[in-house]
């Protein structure tokens, strides 16, 4: 760890001269949106490194990282056998545009690990994931609607962006311009949490729904779990009405347990879809599921989809060491120091009076600015987000870098040790009397 004095300053000359660039050249200078912490002002950190849980920024500030790369890097950055792993692919050539072994290996260690997966096709990123999933879903059942829930994001793709959660909750887009009548017109959006809105869904829209795709524990609202019994409701509900049961794992999967969500509540979903940990900070995804389902894409079967990058031999690479190193006793870790950081957190927010709810999925958690519960997109919205700014910058300039939005899931590592949770809890008490002075006017 680098000697360092906190605060660091506001300004990171830096970073935004690095930002003033890129504004130039890329819309609002990034290339995915909540990077451009628009939504708690300030200039977003250009990170030049990452160790275990730390990441250096252009200004040579270092910053005990929670946003882990928005889940992938669950061994830290840098794990030096996912490296090694690495080099030793990339030595070989870069891409082929053939079968590979790398990618049969994984696929075996999926459907290995997560028992409803009989199948696998690899993808370079979710969104392709949940796309194509849902493509098959529609090729399998002969139907087009699709029911998804508010908050919950399943990457940018045209028919779920309707009422998404990550990015367009933390814009507050209503809607996204460039998606068509025609592309949303088949989504029928519900509140999370609410079995009664899928039941009359189904009764509404007879023999015409082709899926309902739910994250599997919802983390891009921030962390949202599904109410005992939901997903088993979801999933009754598919079955009886002839619809296919879409788990999206994306984030929690090979997260939240060695089999993700579906290793914590067992409930069978038709189809799942990976990304994230998979890859090992690498762009690899995945759907997968029923292998009578699966055998109609194409070559097996008629629903086409493809990919010129689809099972990367270095990004296979990556994921599958990631994998191999997850063990019982690496989720332990994880869990563990989720549950010490995330303590730490409530407690200090408590000294300080602070109204909040931390809520977890497994070793996923986040803090709701709130003295209720969160069970739905419109309970997440009613927070005092502007609370969570200015902690969030509090614990910026104290070295600690948590996700730029109050609606996102915060991430940890097995890397994340003693003395990264030492500076979290140093940085905390100062944070939270920020929260506790924030004003809406104030963050205006
Ligand atoms: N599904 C879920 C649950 C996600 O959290 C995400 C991304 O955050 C996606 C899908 C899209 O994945 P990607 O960003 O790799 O396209």
């Amino acid at each position: 760890m680098a000697s360092v004095s906190y605060p660091y300053p506001m300004h990171a000359p830096v970073s935004q001269t690095l930002f003033d660039r890129a504004a130039v050249v890329t819309p609002g200078g990034v290339n995915s949106p909540v990077r451009a912490f628009r939504a708690v002002g300030g200039t977003p950190r250009f990170m030049v490194s990452g160790t275990g849980p730390y990441l250096t920024d252009a200004d040579g500030r270092e910053y005990v990282d929670l946003v882990c790369s928005w889940g992938p890097m669950i061994l830290g950055h840098a794990h030096p056998e996912v490296i090694a792993a690495v080099q030793e692919a990339v030595a070989r050539g870069t891409s082929f545009g053939t079968p590979g072994e790398g990618e049969v290996a994984l696929a075996e260690e999926i459907v290995a690990r997560v028992e409803p997966v009989e199948q696998v096709r690899l993808v370079s990123s979710g969104t392709e994931a949940t796309m194509s999933a849902i493509r098959l879903a529609r090729g399998f059942t002969g139907r087009a609607k699709v029911i998804k829930f508010a908050g919950c994001y399943h990457g940018h793709v045209d028919a779920l962006l309707a009422a998404a959660g990550s990015g367009v909750a933390t814009f507050g887009l209503p809607d996204t311009p460039g998606v068509t009548g025609a592309q949303a017109g088949d989504t029928i959006v519900l509140p999370y949490n609410d079995l009664e809105a899928v039941h009359e869904a189904f009764h509404a829209n007879p023999g015409e729904i082709a899926c309902v795709i739910t994250e599997a524990s919802p983390g891009n609202m921030g962390v949202v779990p599904p109410l005992p019994g939901f997903n088993q409701g979801l999933k009754d509900a598919c079955a009886k009405n002839g619809a296919l049961f879409i788990s999206d794992e994306v984030m929690t999967g090979f997260r939240t347990s060695k089999a993700g969500w579906y290793g914590v509540d067992g409930v069978k979903p038709d189809l799942m879809t990976f990304g994230k940990v998979m890859g090992g900070g690498f762009p690899a995804a995945a759907f997968g599921g029923r292998a009578d389902v699966m055998a109609h894409l194409a070559p097996a079967g008629p629903v086409y989809q493809a990919g010129t990058l689809s099972g990367n031999p270095v990004a296979t690479a990556a994921g599958l060491a990631q994998l191999r190193l997850l063990d019982d006793a690496a989720y332990e870790k994880v869990d563990a120091v989720s549950a010490e950081i995330s303590g730490l957190v409530s407690e200090a927010l408590t000294k300080q009076g602070v109204a909040h709810r931390l809520q977890k999925a497994s070793n996923m958690f986040s803090v709701f600015f709130t003295g209720r519960e969160v069970r739905n997109y419109d309970d997440a919205r009613g927070q005092e987000a502007f609370r969570f700014n200015a902690f969030f910058h509090s614990m910026l300039s104290q070295g600690v870098y948590l996700p730029p939005s109050a609606f996102e899931s915060w991430f940890v590592s097995t890397a994340h040790d003693a003395a990264a949770v030492e500076r979290i809890a140093a940085a905390l008490p100062a944070a939270a009397r920020a929260a506790a002075e924030a004003t809406e006017e104030g963050a205006k």
